[in-house]
């Protein structure tokens, strides 16, 4: 059966940054020139051979790419049906895919004469790996971080400082991701000349949905070409956990054109799916306009945010990359959800089977992975974009679930 239409996508964003109806740039006149600087470079840059040349050699040799694909045999033997598959950017230095896009992100700053990089983070993910790529380019770095999150996560908050960034703590409201957001723009606005802001998804106002994809595509242009080398075909479906939306993104990119293959993306459904207990924009959310561009936002009807939830700190985010948003409208991948329960589940039985140890929002894709292989005739093949490892999360998973340690 072959339902899938194909199509050409290479063409999107258009050259104002919409993929269909989404993207965009929504922001203040004061920005606009600084963001037309940062497109025309990365324009500039995309076609230049010493750029690729040099961000190759560290994704490489650094990084340590390509991240292999892996038959996880043990697992999908217990599930019986489709065989499952892992593209192991776990195996990626500071142990995520984060750290393709914040290399090309801090290459790019660098190139532009940039001094110093800043973001916001939420768990820290982000800010460690922006932290690593800005000592390794020679930039400054100032982090910031809800102090709330910070109290939260002082290991994450350790490394960025051991690595050389400022964390600088977000008091006002929460004190959480969202302050974190509004102080890093507003310390931006300041002084968008010397600062490069680096967005940590495929989010913001245009040109960063399609950059941040652009440097994550490197996963699924790599996976395509092992799965091949290991079985002689393509893989029937791909599945991959949407927070943002930029390791879902990088996988699937090199697969939108093969009409064969199943794309699909799982969103967090946290503690359910009443409004504060998830993350499932692409499934309730609506259109709207949030952080310079428009999506699908979880939001109510005067457009505010509504908070959000899930157990893998890195989905919590109430709106989705613009081309997600697309993807979905136009039928090309298909959105679904797993919660919390299930991530956890996915996270116990993935060390158990493989000995390996994911992060709980790769959990997510494989949960759904779990679910849908016995349903799959055997010799169908499932490749699950294991985004990054575990380690950050076990001891979150041990206070909450320790009683399944015997
Ligand atoms: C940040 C993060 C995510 C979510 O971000 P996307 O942009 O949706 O990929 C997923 N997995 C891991 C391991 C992360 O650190």
């Amino acid at each position: 059966m072959n339902t899938t239409p194909t199509m050409n996508l290479s063409h999107l964003p258009d050259e104002r940054g919409y993929f269909g109806e989404y993207g965009g740039s929504f922001i203040p006149p004061q920005l606009a020139t600084i963001l037309d600087e940062i497109t025309d470079a990365y324009e500039h840059l995309r076609n230049d051979e010493d750029f690729h040349t040099e961000l190759a050699g560290l994704l490489r040799h650094y990084s340590g790419r390509p991240t292999p694909v892996y038959h996880a045999r043990r697992l999908s033997a217990a599930l019986g049906g489709a065989d499952i598959y892992l593209k192991r950017e776990d195996l990626n230095h500071t142990g995520a895919h984060k750290l393709n896009h914040c290399l090309g992100e801090a290459l790019l700053a660098r190139r532009m004469g940039k001094k110093k990089l800043i973001a916001e983070t939420g768990a820290g993910q982000h800010g460690v790996a922006l932290a690593t790529a800005a000592t390794l380019v020679g930039l400054a770095c100032d982090i910031y971080m809800g102090a709330v999150d910070i109290e939260k996560q002082r290991s994450n908050v350790s490394r960025m400082q051991m690595l050389g960034a400022r964390v600088i703590p977000a008091t006002a409201g929460r004190g959480t991701l969202k302050e974190a957001v509004d102080l890093a723009f507003e310390e931006y606005v300041k002084d968008p000349v010397t600062q490069f802001y680096a967005i940590g998804s495929v989010v913001g106002p245009h040109p960063f949905p399609s950059m941040v994809r652009d440097f994550q595509r490197v996963v699924g242009d790599e996976a395509r070409g092992q799965f091949q080398e290991l079985t002689g075909r393509l893989p029937d479906m791909l599945a991959a956990c949407v927070g943002g939306g930029s390791n879902a993104i990088g996988l699937f990119t090199a697969f939108l054109g093969d009409s064969g293959v199943e794309l699909v993306g799982v969103e967090p459904s946290g503690r359910g799916l009443s409004r504060g207990d998830h993350a499932a924009t692409l499934t309730l959310g609506r259109p709207g306009v949030l952080h310079g561009f428009r999506s699908i936002v979880l939001c109510d009807e005067a457009g505010i945010p509504d908070p959000v939830h899930s157990i893998g700190s890195g989905l919590v985010y109430p709106s989705v990359g613009p081309q997600h948003s697309h993807l979905r409208d136009i039928g090309r991948v298909r959105y679904v959800t797993a919660s919390d329960e299930e991530a956890v589940d996915a996270f116990f039985r993935l060390s158990r089977t493989e000995g390996i140890i994911p992060a709980l929002e790769s959990a997510h894709a494989v949960a759904f992975a779990i679910r849908e292989a016995p349903r799959l005739s055997p010799g169908a093949a499932i490749l699950v974009n294991l985004s990054g490892r575990g380690d950050k999360d076990l001891d979150h998973v041990l206070e909450h679930h320790g009683d399944r340690i015997s």
